[in-house]
Parts: C-alpha cells; sequence; structure tokens
C-alpha cells in the first residue's frame, strides 16, 4: 500500500503515519525528519538545507524528488510506505506520479488530515514548548503555515480531481484520529 499524508504543519501528520506505520509494516518516510537528520549530521546536504528549513521556506523539488526517489527503493519501502510531507508542491505530485508510473505503481489514498484553526494554533504551540524542534519558532511557524497555503494546499483540489483524495477529521486525540485513519485504509 502506498499513501500520502497531506495537510498543513501541526496537523498531526507525522504521528499518525508513525502508528500506522508501525502497525500495518509500512515504511514511514518524513521528508522533514530525513532532513533534519541530514541537519544533525552535519552533511553536505544538511549544510544546503539548514538555513532554507529554518526559515520555513521549502528545499528545491529537484532535492526532495531525488531523496524520495533514493528512499523508496531501498527494500523496506517493497511492502508499501506512507509519505509524509511529500508532495508539497504541484510539481512534486507530478515528479512523484512519473515516478510510480514508470514502475507501473500508483498511490492507494491521499489521505487529507482536516483539522480546525484554533486547534492547529493550540497544537503548533504544544510542539514550540515541549518538543523544541529547531525550525518551530514563532516565526518560522507562521512562515510554514503561510508557504504551506501558497504552495501545498492546492494538491487539495489536484489529488480530488485525480479521484485520490480522501479527508480525515484530524481533530479529535490521537487514538481516535487513528481509529478513523485504519477505517480509511481497510476500505
Ligand atoms: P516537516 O517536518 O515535514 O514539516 O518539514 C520540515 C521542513 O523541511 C520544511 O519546512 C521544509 O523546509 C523542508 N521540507 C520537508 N519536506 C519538504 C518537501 N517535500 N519539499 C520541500 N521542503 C521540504
Amino acid at each position: 500500500m502506498k499513501l500520502v499524508f497531506l495537510g498543513p504543519p501541526g496537523a498531526g501528520k507525522g504521528t499518525q503515519a508513525k502508528l500506522l506505520a508501525d502497525a500495518a509494516k509500512l515504511a514511514h518516510i518524513s521528508t522533514g525528519d530525513m532532513l533534519r537528520e541530514a541537519v544533525a549530521s552535519g552533511s553536505s546536504l544538511g549544510s544546503k538545507v539548514k538555513s532554507i528549513m529554518d526559515a520555513g521556506e521549502l528545499v528545491s523539488d529537484n532535492l526532495i524528488v531525488d531523496l524520495i526517489k533514493d528512499r523508496t527503493s531501498h527494500a523496506d519501502c517493497a511492502g508499501g510506505y506512507i509519505l509524509d510531507g511529500f508532495p508539497r508542491t504541484v510539481a512534486q505530485a507530478e515528479a512523484l506520479q512519473q515516478m510510480l508510473k514508470q514502475a507501473g505503481q500508483e498511490l492507494d489514498k491521499v489521505v487529507f488530515f482536516s483539522v480546525s484553526e484554533e486547534a492547529l494554533k493550540a497544537r503548533l504551540e504544544n510542539r514550540r514548548t515541549v518538543e523544541g524542534r529547531s525550525d518551530d519558532n514563532v516565526q518560522t511557524q507562521l512562515e510554514r503555515l503561510k508557504v504551506y497555503s501558497e504552495k501545498t494546499a492546492p494538491l487539495i483540489d489536484w489529488y480530488r480531481s485525480c479521484g485520490a483524495l480522501v479527508s480525515l477529521d484530524a481533530t479529535g486525540s490521537i487514538e481516535e484520529v487513528q481509529q478513523e485513519l485504519r477505517k480509511i485504509v481497510d476500505t
């Protein structure tokens, strides 16, 4: 099974992806985690993307698409995967579609995490104060929300028109949302 998790920063995609990936034996591919690891390890990729991530901007489509092409070719992806944080632009979605087509594959579902603005703000504040991620200061979070509306939100209609989009109400507790998610992937 191949899934894409789509939604604003703070919608809970990463938390839900981890739980579902463990339960359904899927690889969890988070481009944000991969890039943060590159920054932490001090690799050349890390030094290239650090300032972009700290500013809340998107790294280049080519770089991310190459990262995904490589990651999805690993053995742990043979049984399926969850893409969390990719694609984030129409160009990335087109590249993904092309990549899958060439391999004679397709996405099973694109799950859109729908969440109210108040819940989103509360979650982002919690993440800032409790988790302390380096790209989670107020300024960066606001920029990431803006970038999401401008560049990523158009993917909702893009995938809806492909018929692959399923909406998930992501406002409940972690357990409630996971339960709803399981229903979606089981049907
Ligand atoms: P995330 O943890 O998914 O919110 O990603 C953290 C940061 O990594 C983003 O703010 C971007 O700077 C970068 N990033 C992650 N995924 C992508 C992507 N698909 N395209 C471009 N930049 C990305």
